[in-house]
């Protein structure tokens, strides 16, 4: 019996309230799977396009002055709240057809510690929320002190930072709930970010990277290992060129060699090779696998995907 973290990417939750009900049904087998063999299993996942959706909608509001303004931090707890919600049911009726009666599901707001003075903090790379056009970018960054940028070419956006985790502060809970027998949906988008702010923890806004959270999480709470399900069966070396090669294993200098020399795209799979070693290089024994939610089971046997390993 292992303890395992699961990140689940985009592809596993779809755009809309509906198409997401419906595509965590494949993510519930794979975790149902898992949950029958015996093993521990904390659940997390990406929140892009649903804290998008969120925040988008609150922004159109207020600009209408139908509601108040509703900061990010908030945004991304609603997000943990839905995707959990959709996920905790799906699992839930997947482990019942298998009368698996003994495991509940449960979502856990979680809030993760990051420094204020993250060097991420003065150079944000997030868009976030609406498009503006320039005039209306330049306006808001004068009145609010946000930065704005373009968003790759579609128009103006607000952009926040992505700093590393420090801390989780549900992991003792997140253990607790595990011991008994749980399984836990938790650091959804990465988690909440928070700071320190005269004695107390507040929201900032700000986006943790799910693969960095989730490979957090992983080390805090002492897993074996750490699954990144995404679009792809395993990760490569000169990906989409003639040379391209799949990547089965990797030890942590490998990968990290990898990295340097520009085979992963940032913000995709870059940091999920990173995630990856940054969790395998505290144990001997701790396995990382990159692979697809569909070849999850495969990959278990050794089959397919990347493999990070001390
Ligand atoms: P997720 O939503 O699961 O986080 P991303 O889209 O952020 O997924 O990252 C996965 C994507 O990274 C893959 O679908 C692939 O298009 C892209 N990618 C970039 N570089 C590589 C590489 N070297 N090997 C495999 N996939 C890569
Ligand atoms: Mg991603």
């Amino acid at each position: 019996m292992s303890k395992i973290v699961i990140a689940l990417g985009g592809n596993a939750l779809g755009n809309d309230s509906l198409e997401q009900m419906e595509k965590v049904k494949i993510a519930a087998k794979a975790i149902a799977d898992l949950v029958q063999d015996g093993h521990e299993i904390l659940i997390s996942h990406g929140n892009g396009p649903q804290v998008g959706m969120i925040k988008k909608a609150f922004d159109e509001c207020e600009k209408q002055n139908i509601t108040p303004n509703m900061p990010f931090p908030e945004c991304i707890a609603m997000s943990q709240g839905y995707i959990g919600f959709h996920l905790q049911a799906a699992i839930e009726t997947e482990l019942f057809a298998r009368k698996i009666t003994d495991r509940p599901v449960s979502t856990l707001v979680t809030r993760i510690v990051v420094d204020a003075n993250d060097p991420a903090f003065l150079k944000p790379t997030k868009p976030i929320g609406s498009y503006y056009d320039e005039q209306t970018a330049i306006k808001l960054m004068q009145e609010t002190g946000d930065f704005y940028g373009e968003d790759a070419g579609r128009g103006f956006r607000r952009m926040i930072a992505s700093p590393m985790p420090v801390d989780i502060m549900e992991k003792e809970t997140v253990e607790l709930l595990l011991q008994n027998k749980r399984v836990v949906i938790a650091c959804g988008g990465g988690g909440i970010p928070v700071t320190e702010k005269n004695g107390l923890m507040v929201g900032i806004d700000a986006v943790v990277d799910k693969d960095f959270a989730a490979s957090h999480m992983a080390k805090l709470i002492d897993a074996d290992m750490l699954i990144i399900l995404t679009a792809v069966d395993n990760a490569f070396l000169n990906y989409q060129k003639e040379n391209e090669t799949v990547i089965s294993q990797a030890t942590v200098s490998e990968a990290k060699k990898y990295c340097e020399e520009g085979h992963f795209a940032p913000g995709s799979m870059l940091p999920k090779v990173m995630a990856s070693y940054m969790f395998t290089e505290n144990g001997k024994n701790k396995h990382a696998i990159i692979t697809s939610l569909e070849r999850a089971a495969d990959a278990l046997k050794g089959e397919c995907g990347t493999t990070v390993v001390a």
